[in-house]
């Protein structure tokens, strides 16, 4: 027997221990060859009489196994792979899913104790191949074990046996958080649940596990005794069927039907715990192959798994510079954006100067970092002792002069032009050659801001999101006379502070902001058509937005809107008020002054914690309501406005060329505006859930309802008429750092 990911020794006593060690991988994940190797093992396991019982474990001390190898699952090319007809394409795809759960029961059922020994994290198929075993030994001794089937939070369902073992093993309810919203357990949990049998150090493991295999040579799994009941009953018993009437419910409620995967893994759950396991295995197999299929599998695992994890890795960084190590960092202006910048750039062991006008304002931004340390220190997130180091590295101050040797500046005062020229002026008088100057506008052209610099080729936009120690995305915006080796450098402070970049050039408003726009202006065209507010608000959220449209006028600030709808609207040489949604906004906010969340009123009343309470009830006193329903047909017009304004100015911005790569659009659109992220993004959500072709028929039929906001443009146009996506016109441009 040759294996190449395992190896499979067998002891004195007949008890053989297959040990997972994936060559040249510092984490196992189950490639096609770990499933080969493993039928090899069951195989043999069963059918030599001289090996007693089998213990699994792991060679790898980072851990167990962190489940399939998603980028081998096709990235999303989904399915069987089989050319020709749909139904033989199933069937290959079928028989592909359905092996890896052949195999695990083969070794189930084979006759002699099989044992686990979890030393680390034991994830997806990792922890489905431990749920197949008799026997699981997890290590007490390691903070970073855990336990889990994350597939849905990619869109794909567990397909190593994990919807019918879980629940068989602690009940339909307990496994719910696990299976649905991919939570994960720690060792304790697991024992305490039920899922583990025993805790115990790492390096006893194994010895542990041998001692049970020998003692318990008849050992069954629990479902393949004669009386097994699954925990809470099935769906046939008073208790069980509650359980399902009342999850399909939460379900729907979370997930507004957006999500295959959860209801595949419902449904695989519930029709599964009816019969016997191995049919229950077949049923998991068949909606993991229809889940698989779904455009959004597609799209998640793409975007969520395969690009977060290479745009983590700096993929988009132009190669050829080195790596550049980021020890000092300025940020200048204490406020919102930069007091939350200083706390990542300490918690990522950057020594921070915070600079602003006063002394005063200084500390009161570090005070931002304090709260959230004393806040991490109190739940047991983080020592005292960390805490303290964490801000011990911020030095809040009024004097320039500690510029001095920074690696790089990020200004972060208000909005102004000329403020901000006047601090980069103050700023270069003391900054190194070869440093970044970042600035954190919004709004302000880069370029522009440049001007003021005397080396505009080192000056750079870094956008980050409020609030900055959760938001995930910087954007990081070129002007244009950035340099390459600028936007590098960039690329290596943002991953230093841990969070993802996405490049895109110079225009106002940028990428994220520009298109993120179009949701709440669409909506507020909605609202001045005569559109119940509560139906807008509805079908935003059911088409998979964080907020509904006029909720997120009212975090952004509706004043804010109404100063760059005035500001752009003089532009174009009209008033803003001509047009009905400026009408609305001006009415709310200068007759009404109800300017948004921070005012605790808006489109909304907002309670004492901020969250919205109701929907302004006077709002009929500007806008007459005229659709006061909102029948199916509706909801999906409605919801088309909504999601496709927002991917028709995506189009425009990749043929300006504001961004170049779908991937960046992608990811972008997820974490910096929340676009319904089981399409996996907005180039996604054209490519795979509509198609391009069918998106421009539709968006010139939404153009003459509408207006010409939804009218594709050339690029569209040429795309459709080539059969291209945006991922083959816009692929990702590998072009890793040569550091
Ligand atoms: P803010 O008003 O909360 O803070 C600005 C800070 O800059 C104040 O503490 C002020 O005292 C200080 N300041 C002003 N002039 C200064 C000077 N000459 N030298 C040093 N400090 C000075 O503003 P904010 O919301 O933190 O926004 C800051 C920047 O970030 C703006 O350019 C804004 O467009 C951008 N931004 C804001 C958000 C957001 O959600 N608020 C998001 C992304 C980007």
């Amino acid at each position: 027997m040759k294996l190449e990911t395992f190896s499979l020794d067998v002891d004195a006593d007949g008890i053989a221990v297959a040990t997972f060690d994936v060559p040249g991988r510092s984490m196992n994940t189950i490639t096609a060859k770990a499933i080969q190797d493993l039928n090899a093992i069951a195989d043999e396991v069963g059918a030599n009489a001289a090996i007693k019982g089998l213990v699994i474990t792991s060679g790898k001390a980072s851990g167990f196994c962190a489940g399939a190898d998603l980028g081998e699952l096709g990235g999303g090319s989904g399915g069987g792979g089989a050319k020709g007809d749909p139904e033989a394409q199933l069937k290959v795809a079928f028989e592909r899913s359905f092996q890896m759960n052949k195999i695990l029961r083969n070794l189930e059922t084979c006759k002699k104790p099989v044992a686990c020994a979890i030393n680390g994290l034991a994830l997806g198929g990792g922890f489905e191949i431990a749920l197949a075993c008799h026997y699981r030994i997890a290590a007490n001794d390691n903070p970073k074990l855990q336990l889990g089937l994350p597939e849905a939070k990619v869109g794909l369902m567990p397909g190593g046996g994990g919807t019918q073992r879980l629940p068989r093993l602690i009940g339909a309810q307990a496994a719910a958080p696990y299976l649905l919203q991919g939570e994960s357990m720690t060792a304790e949990q697991g024992k305490s649940l039920g899922v583990i049998h025993e805790l115990a150090p790492t390096n006893q493991l194994v010895g542990r596990a041998k001692e049970w295999v020998k003692a318990n040579p008849n050992a069954k799994a629990p479902w393949d005794e004669a009386k097994f009941k699954v925990p809470g009953g099935n769906a046939n018993t008073p208790g069980g069927g509650t359980v399902f009437t009342f999850g399909s419910a939460m379900l729907a409620k979370q997930t507004w039907g957006n999500y295959p995967a959860q209801k595949h893994i419902l449904s695989a759950v519930y029709e599964g715990l009816i019969v016997p396991i191995d049919a229950g295995l077949r049923i998991e197999s068949r909606y993991f192959v229809k889940t698989l299929m779904t455009p959004e599998a597609k799209g998640m695992i793409r975007s969520l798994f395969l690009s977060m994890q290479d745009l983590g890795k700096g993929a988009s960084r132009p190669a050829g510079y080195p790596q550049y190590n980021i020890k000092k960092a300025v940020v200048i202006g204490a406020g919102l954006m930069g007091a939350g910048i200083a706390y990542v750039q300490a918690k990522a062991g950057i020594e921070t100067i915070l600079l602003d006008v006063s002394q005063e304002a200084a500390d009161k931004g570090k005070d931002y970092s304090r709260k959230i340390v004393e806040k991490d220190v109190s739940r047991g997130k983080t020592s005292k002792e960390k805490g303290e180091a964490l801000l011990a590295l911020i030095k809040p101050s009024t004097d320039y002069s500690l510029v001095d040797g920074a690696d790089i500046v990020v200004e972060a005062v208000f909005e102004n032009p000329e403020i901000k020229a006047e601090v980069t002026r103050k700023v270069e008088e003391h900054l190194g050659a070869k440093a970044v100057m970042g600035t954190n506008t919004s709004t302000l052209p880069i370029t522009g801001l440049a001007k003021a610099s005397q080396r505009p080729a080192n000056f750079i936009g870094i956008h980050f999101f409020s609030p900055v120690e959760r938001m995930g995305l910087v954007e990081i915006i070129k002007g244009k006379e950035t340099s390459e080796e600028t936007l590098a450098k960039t690329m290596d402070y943002v991953l230093k502070i841990k969070k993802t970049p996405v490049a895109v050039n110079d225009f106002r408003g940028f990428y994220t902001s520009r298109v993120f726009g179009t949701y709440p202006e669409e909506g507020m065209t909605m609202l001045a058509e005569g559109i119940a507010p509560a139906i807008i608000e509805n079908v935003g959220r059911m088409a998979g937005m964080p907020m509904g449209p006029l909720e997120v006028s009212d975090s952004v600030g509706i004043d804010t809107m109404l100063k760059i709808g005035r500001e752009s609207a003089k532009v174009a040489g009209r008033s803003y008020e001509q047009n009905p949604v400026g009408d609305v906004v001006a009415w709310i906010v200068e007759g009404e002054k109800r300017v948004g969340r921070k005012a605790g009123k808006g489109f909304y009343d907002y309670d004492e914690q901020g969250k919205p309470a109701r929907l302004y009830p006077d709002l009929g006193k500007k806008i007459e309501v005229k659709v006061k329903e909102c029948p199916p047909e509706l909801k999906v017009e409605l919801t088309k406005r909504l999601l496709y304004r927002q991917c028709v100015e995506v189009a425009r911005c990749f043929e300006e060329g504001v961004i170049t790569d779908a991937r960046d659009a992608d990811i972008g659109s997820i974490l910096a505006w929340g676009f319904a992220p089981y399409s996996g993004g907005v180039c996604s959500f054209v490519d795979l859930k509509v198609g391009v072709k069918k998106f421009v028929e539709e968006c010139d039929r939404l153009a003459e309802a509408y207006g010409e906001r939804f009218r594709p443009n050339a690029l569209l146009r040429d795309m459709a008429a080539k059969g291209q996506t945006f991922y083959s016109r816009f692929p990702p441009k590998d072009t890793k750092a040569a550091a």
